[in-house]
């Protein structure tokens, strides 16, 4: 099936083209049709299988129907579209998104959220848009102050409800729900469906399509696992090691602590690599231009903590780096699901010492499966468990420097082929993710608490 076949509209199909798409993702499929057909929408699917896209093309089509040259509506322009996003930075996707999307028509859109001066949102409220995306937090207060006018939604979008409810946004969400048109198209979309967050669709959705997609499951075929044992203070060097192959282009790396993630990003400065950190003690500002540069390709590294990272979608990750093993095994998953997007391979690399062993034996009872080892590295720690097989005798101990670092993984002969890529399993389900937590926490805190699986910069 292509975009032709979802009843699209010409600017439609001309903006997904030029962004390179060839063909819609299961979730676009799916959502399109009955959304574009003005009916409720049950989406249970995470970033990165394409479900801004699910939502965001119906909803620019609506928009211009009745002027499907696209042309401008004369006269002042009410909201019509609200979109609810949990995060600043999924919110500034979604904003981005309808600007791509939207690129041969003249819908207006505006992204509102917390921790920022209120002026510039103000007069672009005041200016007239079509499309708002906002975080909770912010949307109430403007709603307060009288600069939010709901009263000619057609359309309501909660994203990330899961997410909403982790972040303990779940009161805010109900309050703004209450000042909408009950006539109206709602599309709901989530990773997963506690109990919480099924009453709240059961509420909000009338008849709905249920859709689904399994990203990560999806995500991780396309992505080839390797493991370097490897001593604490040899990280570094093993990760500058790597970065002389070329083909390392975009790389995620990960990194437990924010000193850590700052301490690799002076180390690989110092050996001459582009690389940036995002974390909670960088500013929103700082946190922006880091994943810019990331974006646009001057930042080669960008490195990450996982409170930071989550949330953030970026495009062509060749390789995400392990450099501390995260102790909760789900996340592996969930960083690992950063690269191989959209059908592109992608390379996860994890470093693994002494002390994180324990760890590594999680994540492989969560992949019911074996990391592939590389063997054969020149930081490769003395204290490493022997090769599983015996051919791995002749892999012991250091090898020469090798450029090309995970073509050398130990579950096959060295010459065999590649070993499949491990079949993940889905983290939507794991438990940890339907914790409330406080609204007010901030990223900073988060992190210190070392709640990485449960917290992100509230959006505000
Ligand atoms: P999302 O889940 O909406 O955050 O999208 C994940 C990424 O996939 C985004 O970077 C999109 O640009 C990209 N994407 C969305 N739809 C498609 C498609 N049909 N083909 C290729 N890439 C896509």
């Amino acid at each position: 099936m292509s975009f032709d076949d979802l009843g699209l509209i010409d600017p439609l199909l001309r903006a997904v083209r030029e962004e390179g798409y060839h063909t819609p993702t299961p979730i676009q499929r799916l959502a399109i049709p009955p959304a574009l057909a003005g009916r409720d929408v049950l989406g249970i699917a995470q970033t990165g299988t394409g479900k801004t896209a699910a939502f965001a093309l119906p909803i620019l089509q609506g928009l211009v129907r009745g002027a499907p040259d696209g042309a401008p509506r004369p006269g002042r322009r009410p909201i019509r579209v609200l979109i609810l996003t949990p995060t600043r930075e999924l919110a500034t996707q979604i904003g981005d998104a309808f600007a791509v999307y939207g690129r041969h028509l003249s819908v207006r859109h505006t992204v509102v959220f917390g921790g920022v001066g209120q002026g510039g949102q103000e007069r672009a409220l005041r200016a007239g848009v079509d499309v708002l995306v906002a975080c909770p937090g912010r949307l109430l207060d403007l709603l307060s102050q009288g600069l939010v006018d709901l009263r000619s939604l057609g359309v309501f979008v909660l994203d990330e409800a899961d997410r909403m409810l982790d972040m303990g946004f779940l009161p805010d969400v109900r309050r703004v729900v209450r000042v909408l048109p009950s006539a109206r198209q709602t599309m709901f979309f989530s990773a997963t469906m506690p109990p919480d967050i099924q009453q709240l669709a059961d509420g909000l959705l009338r008849d709905p399509a249920r859709v689904e997609a399994t990203p990560v499951a999806t995500a991780a075929e396309t992505v080839g696992q390797a493991l370097y044992f490897v001593e604490k203070g040899d990280k570094r060097m093993l990760l500058a090691h790597l970065l002389r192959d070329p083909s390392l282009a975009r790389v995620l790396v990960f990194s437990r602590t924010k000193h850590g993630a700052d301490r690799v990003v002076k180390d690989l400065a110092r050996e001459g690599f582009s690389a940036q950190a995002i974390h909670g003690n960088k500013s929103q500002n700082n946190r922006e231009r880091a994943l810019d540069g990331f974006r646009g390709g001057s930042v080669r590294v960008l490195v990450a903590t996982d409170i930071a990272a989550r949330g953030i979608d970026v495009d062509g990750v060749t390789h995400v780096v392990n450099f501390d093993l995260p102790n909760v095994a789900e996340t592996y998953v969930h960083r690992i699901g950063r690269t191989g997007r959209a059908g592109a391979r992608g390379e996860a690399l994890s470093f693994c010492d002494q002390e994180e062993r324990e760890y590594l034996r999680d994540i492989e009872r969560l992949l019911k499966r074996h990391v592939p080892r590389v063997e054969s590295h020149p930081h490769r720690s003395p204290l490493a468990p022997p090769p599983p097989t015996v051919l791995g005798a002749q892999a012991h101990g250091r090898g020469p420097p090798r450029p090309v670092h995970h073509d050398n993984t130990r579950d096959t002969p060295r010459n065999g082929p590649r070993p499949p890529a491990a079949s993940m399993p889905h983290p939507g389900g794991r438990s940890d993710r339907h914790r409330p937590a406080p609204r007010a926490l901030s990223l900073n805190e988060a992190e210190r608490r070392g709640q990485a699986m449960r917290n992100q910069k509230p959006g505000g």
